[in-house]
């Protein structure tokens, strides 16, 4: 029979944890048939009680693997250790909260028969989330894609199903800088979309902060693109022609301060491609987990 491992990342996520379990248990049996079912939990460096629910299904369960990480790394390193050690013929991925329904992952697989190799779930609606959510997402995709020649597609996160091919594919790619979403777009296999709606958080709070997305757009765009470089050619450009003028107008410290603030954030561009380097080089591991079981 082929089998199917689900990768679920969780930090923190003691009140998500069983339902989302028992959601899971439901769906492996609906699949029994056609399909062995299994779930890697990857706690990405939980403080709470996370683990200790996971522990206890673990015992029971055999099929349910926990990876459980020596501090937090962030979500799509979790899921890159949940990619590294699934060994099924189909991997899908999702989160813990519920915001994604596991059931969708019967469907999905369907369609992945169909002859493609990944199936993203595609958002038509996110239930309850705010309008600075829903505006900064917007934003993102479309800058993103501005700016890269691999189009990500709108409005998709990491729930997907994908063959081994495609997975063996992105556990291939150890670069530190890493946007999990770009990785496998990069890779360009045959993908379809998946449309749904985005459910309500099952319970706790998200577990990205303002600052926290900021920090993975920017993960995002410069691990995709190196147009920004080209910008700030441009921008020198623009720097001569504005002198030309302002030559004429002399107003000299306007100019010098927003000559400044352009050194600056040309510089600032510049580091972040020297820290993806930077960070490559020291070729420590990804990641460093503290236990496994099963
Ligand atoms: N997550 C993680 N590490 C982190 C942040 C989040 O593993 O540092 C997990 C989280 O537990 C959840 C998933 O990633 O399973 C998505 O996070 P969240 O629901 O908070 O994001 P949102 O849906 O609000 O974008
Ligand atoms: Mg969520």
């Amino acid at each position: 029979m082929k089998t199917l491992d689900i990768i679920v990342p969780f930090y923190n996520e003691e009140a998500c944890l069983d339902h989302l379990i028992e959601r899971f248990l439901t769906l492996r049996n609906s699949l029994a048939s056609r399909l062995d079912v299994k779930l890697i939990l990857v706690d990405d460096g939980s403080t709470d009680s996370s683990v200790e629910i996971v522990r206890n299904y673990t015992g029971k369960c055999d099929f349910i693997k926990l990876i459980s990480f020596t501090r937090n790394f962030g979500q799509d390193i979790a899921v890159s250790a949940g990619l590294d050690y699934s060994k099924g013929d189909f991997t899908a991925i999702i989160d813990s909260d519920l915001q994604d329904p596991p059931e969708l992952i019967a469907e999905m697989y369907d369609k992945l028969l169909e002859g493609y190799d990944i199936v993203y779930a595609k958002r038509i609606e996110r239930k309850s989330e705010t309008i600075f959510k829903k505006l900064t997402a917007y934003g993102f995709y479309r800058i993103i894609n501005l700016l890269s020649e691999i189009k990500l597609p709108p409005d998709t996160g990491n729930f997907r199903i994908m063959t081994s091919k495609v997975r063996s594919t992105v556990v291939a790619m150890k670069e530190h800088q890493r946007f999990l979403r770009g990785l496998i777009a990069w890779a360009g296999f045959k993908s379809a979309p998946f449309l749904y709606n985005r459910d309500e958080r099952d319970s706790g709070e998200t577990k990205y902060s303002a600052s926290k997305m900021f920090k993975l757009a920017l993960t995002g765009i410069f691990s995709l693109s190196y147009k920004l470089i080209d910008l700030i050619w441009i921008l020198a450009v623009f720097l001569i022609i504005l002198s030309i003028f302002a030559a004429l107008f002399n107003k000299i410290i306007a100019i010098i301060l927003f000559c400044s603030a352009l050194q600056i954030s040309a510089t600032g561009i510049v580091g972040m491609y020297i820290s993806g380097i930077s960070q490559d080089t020291k070729a420590r591991p990804l990641y460093i987990i503290d236990t496994i079981i099963n």
